[in-house]
Parts: C-alpha cells; structure tokens; sequence
C-alpha cells in the first residue's frame, strides 16, 4: 500500500478542509489502492464557496475586469495546462482507471479550449434594435449570470468542466465545481493552475464531497444562477427537478445509447475501426460510445465476424501503459451495473458473439470487450450500460437504419458509415441527434456545439453556441426627444 495523498478543496483563493473536519478516499481502479484522501464537503463548505463566487462577481476585481484582461488571465492558464498536461493526466488515470494516452490526449487539447474562449472574452456584445417608434434608441447588453455550479462525472473531469468553465469565464461568471467523488483529484490540481494564473480570490472555487450532498447543496442555493450538469440521465432528470424550486438555469448533458450506423457500400476497415472505438475506447464508459451498431444485413454476417476478430485482439492493460488499449472499468458499481446488462442480454435471448465476462488473467475492475448480436426493443438495447458492450442489430434499408436509430429515448449522437455522399447527408439530416460523424467517430472541438436531443439532455457545451448559455440579454431603452410620453398608455 503506497501513501496516501492528501488533499485539501480550494475555496475563496485559500486551500481549506471541510467545516466538518470529515475526509473520504480516492480508489485506484487498476491497482486497488486507495490513493488520495479529500476534504468530505457538505452545505457549509458550499455556503462558503458560493458566498466568496458572489463576492467576487458582485463586488470582486472579477465583475470589475474589462473582458480582455479577464481574457489574458484565461491565455495564461491555457499556458499552465500545456506545461502540466503530463501531471495532469496522471492524476486522471490514476483516479479513473482510463488510459493514459486518452487522458493525455484530452488535456493536450484543453488549452486550446482556453485560448479559444479567452479570444471570445471581449467578443460577448449586444445590439442595437431597429424599433418602430420615434426617438427611442433601443439596444441590447449580453451580461454573465452571476455564480454558476458546475457538477461532472468521474469519466472525463477536466474535459468536462473545461466545457463549462471556458466559456463561463470568458463571459464573466464566476463558479463552484464540484467534481465526482469517483474522480476528484484532478480538479483540485487544476485549481492549482487557477490560483497560479492569477485569477482572483473567489472566481474558481472547488468543493470535493458526495453528489447527494455537495451537488445538492449547490443545485438549491438561492444565489447559484445556473447548474451546468453533466452526468446520467436519472441524476439529470432529479437535478432539473430541484433546480425548478429557484427557476435556475440548466445546461443538461446527459445519457446516450448512440447508434453507429455501416451501410453495404461503406468502406469496411475504417468503419471496423470506427464501431470498434465507438464502443471499446475508454471502455465504453463514454457519454457518445456508439453503443448500437446498426448494419446492413446484405454484410452483417461478415461484418460481425470481422468485428469479433477486431475485438478480441483489444489489449487489456494497464492504463498508464501508452501501448494498452482498454483499461480496467472505474469503479466497482460500474463494473456491477455491467455485468447485471450481460445477464440481462442473455436472459432477453441476445446472441453473445463474444467477451460477456472479467478476463481470467487479469484481476481488479476489467471487463472483455463485449458484442451481442440482438434486437434493437432489447434492454441492451434501449439503456445505456456505460461499458464495453455492444449490441449488434440488422437492418434492410435506408429508411429502417433511420428507423431504429431514432427508435430511442437518447439522442446525443450518431455514426453513419458510407460512401454514397447524397445518402450521408440525408441520413445524417434525419436522425435525431445532436452530433452525427459521417465516416468518423468520437471527436470534439472547442469550436462545434456540442449537446443532446431528446432525454440526452438540453443545451450547447463549445463554440458560440456556450457563450450564450452562459450569458443573459438586457434590453435597454433611451427617449432621445426629452418629451416623456403619455404615462397612462403602454404603447
Ligand atoms: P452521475 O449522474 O451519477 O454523476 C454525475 C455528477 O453528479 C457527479 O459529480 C455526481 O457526484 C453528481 N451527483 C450524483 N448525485 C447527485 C445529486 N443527487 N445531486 C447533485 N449531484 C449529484 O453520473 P456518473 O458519475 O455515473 O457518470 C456517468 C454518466 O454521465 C453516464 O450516464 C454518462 O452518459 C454521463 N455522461 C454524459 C456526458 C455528456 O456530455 N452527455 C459526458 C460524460 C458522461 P458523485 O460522483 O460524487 O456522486
């Protein structure tokens, strides 16, 4: 047993405990080990975190700062991540279990998300209304929220708060995060980087704890103006219902059951490689793994033979190996909730092409790459298991490929493999979901809205779309004759 790291939350620019002194731990998937100790927060410390977000957007330098210094601040902290990134991603792997070539990946591209948003900072600006009255200049003012909450799973947290937290501060709010108890250890080193740019006392702040405890601290707060949320669809659809009682804003990414769609004249090898990280990378504890396969059944037999082949060559290993290719499931629950869907398949009469089961030769949390071969009114089909398994279903034609792939209540995104460029496009026009990758999988860019349809969630995380979500339009009205209308009309 190594030692443990301790670490303390970062509230108002100083590094604290919890008010209630209470500590929780941090699990290494791939080893076992407890390896991280964390300030086991509660509604004081959330207290105290929101009271120091609204100092310093209401009275603070930061609700003060002209947006191209607050800019500045963001260049330098995407500068921070770049020269940490390695760390960084350590941290994740060792606190997830996913492997450190995607958590290094990811970070890697995190400053862009930073210089990006920095570069939009004093971009954010209203209009001028053209009305039709006389003497009334009437124009508009795209103004921050006030102290945003920002809650995320364990999968990918520095990613998924970088989503939120970019385009937050580039628009001038100021935030509490709280990350996931599976997870927390990156975000408190990230708050390092904050505190090292410079930005000032009470504008990031982080509080460590349990979801049912922190999150719901943050989400009833009367002075958090927005939740920006990312997580199951059932923690989603709880976290919309609390957030009603103060009608704050939401910005929901949620679950997905995302198909990957080959058609026969679909160039097989790239979309063999497409189904297979859709679903296998991250082991497919991904919010967009392509976790329905839809294929032509003119080529199903041999694609499914050949995707089988693909499958049990995947290397099982350790995550912070840069050749293993799967690493273990992140928690212990996770890995119950899969093996429960395996059973589930089986019972519903699902063929098991292959995997279903923990390796013999590896211990702790790992799970075989898994395919089904089913029907799409299956559970396995319909819910979304958040593993490496994959359910396999024929299709005739176009028009049943759009079928079953809408034949979903998630709608988070889509692959369409094929080489008939007018049948992309229609497909991709059809399906109803917020991202479609047409001969292509598993992609983001700081600059491509990013979100869900349906009970995949509401809202836009990246590109103009954020700034929006994290903005609120004043309309404000100027008599410009000096002779003030008649006061008992409206109009
Ligand atoms: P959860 O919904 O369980 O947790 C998400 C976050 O919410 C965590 O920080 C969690 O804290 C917190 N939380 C849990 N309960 C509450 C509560 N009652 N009130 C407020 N906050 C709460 O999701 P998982 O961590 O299991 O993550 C996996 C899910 O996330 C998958 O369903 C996946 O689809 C989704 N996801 C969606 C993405 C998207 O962009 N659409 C991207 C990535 C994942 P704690 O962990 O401490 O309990």
């Amino acid at each position: 047993m190594g030692d443990i790291k301790k670490y303390e939350m970062y509230i108002d620019g100083k590094w604290v405990e919890a008010e209630s002194g209470e500590f929780f731990q941090s699990q290494n998937p791939f080893t076992g080990e407890m390896w991280a100790s964390l300030p086991k927060g509660g509604q004081a410390d959330v207290d105290k975190a929101v009271r120091a977000a609204k100092k310093a957007f209401d009275e603070g330098p930061w609700g003060k700062m002209l947006p191209k210094d607050r800019g500045h601040l963001m260049h330098k902290l995407a500068d921070l991540i770049e020269e940490n990134a390695e760390e960084l991603a350590q941290t994740e792997t060792r606190d997830n279990g996913k492997l450190i070539r995607e958590m290094l990946g990811q970070i890697q591209s995190l400053p862009r998300w930073y210089h990006y948003f920095a570069g939009l900072a004093d971009k954010i600006q209203g209009e001028v209304i053209p009305l039709d009255k006389e003497n009334i200049l009437n124009y508009t003012l795209r103004e921050p929220l006030g102290v945003v909450g920002l809650i995320v799973p364990w999968n990918s947290p520095l990613l998924l708060i970088t989503f939120k937290l970019a385009p937050a501060l580039a628009a001038g709010n100021t935030v509490v995060i709280k990350p996931s108890k599976y997870a927390p250890c990156s975000t408190l080193e990230f708050a390092k980087l904050v505190e090292k740019a410079g930005f000032p006392s009470g504008v990031v702040n982080v509080v460590t704890g349990m979801g049912e405890e922190v999150g719901d601290a943050l989400i009833n707060h009367p002075d958090v103006s927005k939740i920006a949320f990312t997580g199951g669809t059932d923690t989603g659809r709880s976290v919309a219902q609390k957030a009603g009682a103060t009608l704050k804003r939401l910005t929901l990414e949620l679950g997905g059951k995302s198909p990957n769609i080959v058609f026969e004249d679909a160039d097989v090898d790239n979309a063999l490689s497409g189904v297979i990280g859709g679903i296998f990378a991250a082991s497919g504890q991904s919010c967009v793994a392509g976790s329905r396969l839809l294929v032509q059944n003119s080529i199903k037999e041999s694609f499914l033979e050949s995707l089988v082949k693909r499958a049990k060559r995947i290397k099982l290993g350790d995550p912070l190996e840069m050749e293993t290719e799967m690493g273990p499931i992140a928690n212990q629950n996770q890995l119950n909730k899969i093996k429960e869907y395996v059973e589930i398949g089986l019972q519903e009469g699902a063929k098991l092409l292959c995997g279903g089961k923990q390796p013999s030769d590896l211990g702790g949390l790992f799970f075989e790459p898994t395919i089904f071969e089913g029907e799409n009114g299956m559970r396995i089909a319909q819910e979304e298991i958040f593993g490496p398994v994959l359910c396999a279903i024929g299709f005739e034609d176009e028009r049943e490929a759009i079928k079953l792939a809408n034949d979903t209540v998630y709608g988070l995104a889509a692959g369409v493999w094929t080489n008939d460029l007018r049948r992309a496009h229609r497909v991709a026009a059809q399906i109803k979901a917020g991202t479609v990758w047409i001969n292509h999988y598993r992609d983001e860019s700081c600059a491509s809205p990013f979100g869900g349809y349906k009970m995949s969630g509401y809202g836009r995380e990246n590109g103009m779309e954020a700034i929006k979500e994290y903005t609120q339009i004043k309309s404000v009205w100027v008599e410009l004759s000096g002779k003030v209308k008649d006061p008992f009309v409206l109009f």
